[in-house]
């Protein structure tokens, strides 16, 4: 695992209100962040986000609690962090490259070279031609972009956002967010973490590979989810209606309902691969030694990755398959069903199915106990919909029901919409 760079351990904040009251903010906030990360800081509005993000850089100090940077207090150590703010925060009387330059010597930083690493941070965020303009002849955007150059200019190794794009147009914010996320894949920018606040969930699913969920009032972390989709999201995939629907529903539930929600996610998720397709796969991964690489085999096949891979997914699923460095392998098993005959094949996916999937073996033994030993698929739908969303329920049982009738352990009627056992 990825070194800790930033640890916080029981921060709590609160202020003094009128009367000797206390008004908290922050009530123990214990979470780690790891090189590599980006963690986006999501909650309703007063949540104490900001005020997290400013006693994180050192800007306000905790009532109680410690932050640790590679293991040593903030009060010790010394660590190159920089921030972006929501509203620009240049200086009208300065051009562009002076605003980005002024960043590297407000850290103490003389290096004749200031100039040179300025121009090309400019450069990086897209603002190459523009050194000498002044911030008012700037849009929005650029000027943004100018913030982005200040913070990176002093290669900070966290870099921490505060809502920076929500002042924005909301193509402006669209088009910053992609390029944030092209610099951050592409490794341009000199940072190992970014700690990005913000209450947008979409621009968190979009951009994060984490959303710390705070509670409000007072702020307290109620869930801590890792957004498991691929590098370049798209937001009109099921995955990522299903990821913004998730913390969504988390962000909403009263605070003692989230863990048997988070405990409700376990529940396996069906890879979208109709059997069809799963076992062509199998047998050409068979045919070509068992073993391919990954990429390879989507650029053999002119596919995407994105578009096998669920394929993929549902081979393991059912233990006909694993993914090791980046390689797809087939195993015995998988091996033994790319030779057998048809029927032999529905035996064994039978088998391996009725042992691997949950969703199956529901659907089996609804079925086994109802006396017409058969049932509505709104049945299936209303219990599915307990675990995803509408769509993505009806995405589950459609793929229950291919396999099932493959591996012959139902039947569906397409008139009645039931599902029986023959
Ligand atoms: P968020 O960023 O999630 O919108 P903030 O961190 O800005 O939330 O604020 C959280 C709460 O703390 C709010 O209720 C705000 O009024 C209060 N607060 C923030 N700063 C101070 C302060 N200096 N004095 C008193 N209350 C404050």
């Amino acid at each position: 695992m990825a070194e800790i760079i930033l640890e916080t351990k029981g921060l709590t904040k609160s202020y003094p209100m009128s009367g000797g009251k206390e008004l908290s903010v922050l009530e123990d906030i214990t979470i780690q962040v790891r090189e590599g990360e980006f963690v986006s800081i999501l909650g309703p509005s007063g949540a104490g986000k900001s005020t997290l993000l400013r006693i994180l850089v050192g800007l306000t100090t905790p009532s109680k609690g410690e932050i640790l940077y590679h293991g040593i207090p903030l009060t010790k150590a010394q660590p190159k962090i920089a921030m972006v703010f929501q509203s620009f925060a240049l200086f009208p009387w300065l051009t562009v490259l002076e605003n980005v330059e002024l960043g590297l010597k407000s850290y103490g930083f003389t290096d004749p070279a200031a100039k040179e690493k300025s121009v090309k941070m400019l450069d990086v965020v897209g603002l190459d031609g523009f050194e000498d303009a002044y911030p008012r002849e700037l849009s929005g955007g650029m000027r943004q972009r100018v913030g982005i150059a200040r913070a990176l200019v002093i290669e900070p190794e966290i870099l921490f956002m505060d809502e920076p794009f929500s002042a924005l147009d909301i193509l402006t914010a669209e088009n910053l967010r992609g390029e944030l996320t092209d610099l951050w894949l592409k490794k341009e920018m000199p940072i190992k973490s970014i700690i990005f606040v913000t209450h947008n969930i979409e621009e968190a699913a979009f951009l994060a590979g984490r959303a710390i969920i705070l509670s409000h009032n007072p702020g307290r972390v109620k869930a801590d989810v890792f957004i498991d989709l691929p590098h370049e999201r798209d937001k009109n995939s099921r995955d990522f209606k299903y990821t913004v629907d998730r913390i969504f529903t988390i962000l909403t539930k009263p605070a003692k309902e989230v863990p048997f929600l988070l405990e409700k996610e376990r529940y396996q998720f069906l890879p979208h691969g109709k059997v069809g397709a799963i076992a062509g796969l199998i047998e050409l991964v068979h045919d070509k030694g068992d073993r391919v690489d990954i990429s390879v085999l989507a650029s053999d096949l002119s596919m995407e990755v994105d578009d096998i891979f669920p394929l993929i997914e549902a081979a393991g699923f059912l233990g006909f398959g694993e993914i090791r460095e980046g390689d797809f392998i087939i195993t015995d098993k998988g091996g033994e069903f790319s030779e057998a005959d048809t029927l032999m094949k529905k035996d064994l996916f039978r088998d391996t199915a009725l042992h691997n999937i949950q969703l199956l073996k529901q659907i089996m033994q609804v079925l086994q106990s109802t006396s017409k030993r058969r049932m509505t698929e709104d049945f299936f739908i209303d219990v599915l919909e307990n675990h995803f969303t509408t769509e993505e329920a009806w995405n589950q049982l459609e793929t229950a029901i291919d396999w099932g009738r493959y591996a012959e352990l139902f039947a569906y009627d397409y008139d009645s919409g039931e599902l029986y056992l023959e």
